[in-house]
């Protein structure tokens, strides 16, 4: 059978033939070079099945800036640069116009309408959207700097907008903050960290991954499941997921920070008191949460983390956990190293 439920017909004049009728609309994946490189996109073009020549297809001039956007954008994936959409949102969560933006981070006017529409940002303004980006104190230090750009009710205006944002965001943000600053030593790649930086989106996404599944996830199983799935994407593919540096704990493996791990704003977390007046934390599936950050292969690993550790006691893993060489062979406080993390217990029954 041939897959053609996708495509769309239109009617309209078509420019190739000359006529009004219905014309196709189809999509591919095809690729064009970018500042000397081939990058690979998915383009929308209309197809006139009357003509008799080669020239079946046609773009309108909104598809064409579409597709060359998309092409950008993938350009721009490719090189961990932030796509268009990003810049929008970045504008929208501020709720300036381009203009102001772009004098609020002392550009020239055009530079964001530009970005947003057609241009790839270069990699220093690209840092300077990312550094505003989280953090509305950064903003407000831009605004101390270009304010003479503004008129003075402008000023006035947005500074009351970053304030809102800050309030809205502050708390999430000094969380955050808080709980990065304990890895400053490990900004790098490394064996510490399974090869992969901090990424506190994939951290909230998989916590609240597990507690979709897992109804007993208390802290303390929590702590090994995470080291448990940074192990296993380490074994299957050289790096972990979350970078977190995990270290030889009495209970298991236990991450840096796991203070401020489990005050990290967007996790679901709830103290409750156990039968003998402990607290414990409990952990809820996030309210609004989003797992786009999780890759396939990332989901994979961590279906199996839960199902081979579901039913499992905080006792039974810290006991299961006591066996892996990599307890056995480190000790109380080092860093545990991927090297090791790796030799894990076959995982697959
Ligand atoms: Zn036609």
């Amino acid at each position: 059978m041939m897959a053609s439920t996708q495509i769309r017909k239109i009617h309209m004049d078509c420019p190739i033939c000359d006529r009004t009728h219905e014309v196709e609309e189809r999509k591919r994946i095809t690729s064009t070079t970018i500042k000397g490189e081939e990058v690979f996109y998915e383009e929308r073009f209309y197809f006139c099945a009357n003509a008799d020549e080669d020239e079946h297809e046609f773009e309108t001039g909104s598809m064409m800036n579409e597709n060359l956007l998309n092409a950008r954008n993938a350009y721009r994936v490719k090189h961990g640069l932030l796509t268009s959409g990003e810049i929008v949102s970045i504008r929208e969560s501020y709720g300036l116009s381009q203009v102001d933006l772009a004098r609020l981070l002392g550009w020239g006017e055009a530079t964001i309408s530009r970005y947003e529409s057609k241009a790839i940002q270069d990699e220093a303004y690209d840092t300077m959207l990312r550094l505003i980006k989280d953090n509305p104190l950064q903003a407000l230090e831009f605004l101390k700097k270009n304010g003479d750009k503004f008129s003075e009710s402008k000023r006035q205006e947005i500074r009351t907008k970053i304030i809102e944002k800050l309030d809205s965001y502050g708390k999430e943000y000094l969380t955050r903050q808080s709980f990065e600053s304990e890895y400053a030593n490990f900004e790098s790649p490394s064996d510490s960290n399974g090869y992969v930086t901090l990424n506190i989106d994939k951290i909230e996404a998989m916590i609240s991954y597990f507690a979709e599944q897992v109804s007993n996830l208390f802290k303390v199983k929590l702590m090994k499941m995470l080291w448990y799935s940074d192990a296993l994407s380490f074994q299957r593919n050289g790096v972990a997921i979350t970078g977190l540096v995990y270290r030889h704990d009495q209970m298991g493996a236990l991450p840096v920070g796991h203070y401020s791990l489990m005050n990290l704003e967007n996790l679901n977390v709830r103290e409750e008191i156990s039968y003998n007046y402990d607290t414990m934390l409990h952990i809820y599936p996030s309210e609004n949460a989003d797992y786009s950050s999780l890759t396939d292969e990332d989901k994979y690993v961590l279906d199996n983390v839960i199902s081979k550790f579901k039913t499992f006691k905080a006792k039974e893993i810290v006991e299961y956990m006591h066996e892996e060489s990599a307890y056995i062979q480190t000790r109380p406080g080092e860093i545990i190293p991927f090297s090791l993390a790796k030799e894990i217990k076959p995982f697959f029954s």
